[in-house]
């Protein structure tokens, strides 16, 4: 069996007292989309910090790519990567919020070249030549000089979800992309996280959009109180939910 591309083994995190993840277990597959959804407060943008370096887990095991997050395993002994072996890991993984937070004194095309070219070493004309490419695949191409300022909200984070791809990550994570989007703008960005699962990417999406997990996702997992209440295919959770906190949270949603 492949390695898969996300392994969490009783994950638990805290903040100070305060236990966010309880001992999370799960498993993404290579090339699946992979939905997260629970309530406001569940851990879900933390699981996914968690997987992007940005928080260190206080036990249990957590792996990318078969690499344990934030360590190195040597003769059993586990030492704490390097900032810059952090970096370099975190290059590989793709990550769009809810707010589009792109750089707001660049351009469209200048937001997906700067990472490229300053973290890569790739050349400028190189840069431009993909960024080009991925505005065209966001539907873009024609907004290439606007500045975020002069974009709609479904327009930047499409700009956003472009300038994580010029990285070339092996795993993309969306924390609510289309929460903060007026109701009419949610389906250009859907369409292209669709297309971007036609492709092949392995993404983990934290999502309200039952009807984007129901037709992309391959797995759902409901999280509550920084557990796993459930999981299974979408279809199956979402028509078929086992559990009352499930219905519940899914009541109010769907
Ligand atoms: P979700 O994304 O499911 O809404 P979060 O992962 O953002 O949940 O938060 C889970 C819990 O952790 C919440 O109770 C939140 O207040 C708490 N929390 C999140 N980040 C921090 C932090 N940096 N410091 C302290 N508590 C935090
Ligand atoms: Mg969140």
């Amino acid at each position: 069996m492949t390695e898969p591309m996300v392994r969490a083994e009783q994950v638990h995190k805290a903040y100070g007292t305060v236990e966010v993840l309880k001992g999370i277990d799960l498993q993404v597959q290579r090339g699946e989309v992979f939905c997260l959804v629970g309530p406001s407060g569940s851990g879900k943008s933390t699981f996914l910090r968690c997987i992007n370096h940005l928080e260190k887990i206080n036990a249990g095991r957590l792996y990318v790519d078969g690499d344990l997050v934030g360590y190195t395993e040597k003769g059993g002994k586990l030492h704490e990567l390097k900032d810059r072996e952090v970096a370099r890991k975190r290059r590989d993984i793709g990550m769009v919020f809810q707010r589009f937070n792109l750089f707001p004194h660049m351009t469209a095309l200048e937001n997906i070249t700067e990472a490229p070219v300053k973290v890569k070493g790739r050349s400028k004309a190189d840069a431009r030549g993909q960024a080009m490419e991925l505005l065209e695949r966001v539907g873009l191409a024609d907004k290439a000089q606007n500045y975020p300022s002069q974009l709609s909200g479904g327009q930047q984070q499409r700009v956003a979800i472009a300038r994580a791809l010029a990285m070339e990550p092996k795993l993309m994570l969306f924390d609510e992309p289309t929460s903060a989007l007026d109701p009419e703008l949610v389906g250009d960005v859907l369409d292209v996280m669709r297309q971007l699962a036609e492709d092949g990417m392995t993404m983990i999406v934290v999502t309200h959009e039952m009807g984007f997990a129901r037709e992309v996702g391959d797995a759902l997992v409901f999280m509550d109180g920084g557990v796993v209440v459930e999981s299974g295919h979408p279809r199956e959770v979402l028509t078929n939910p086992q559990h009352e906190r499930t219905r519940a949270f899914l009541s109010k949603v769907l």
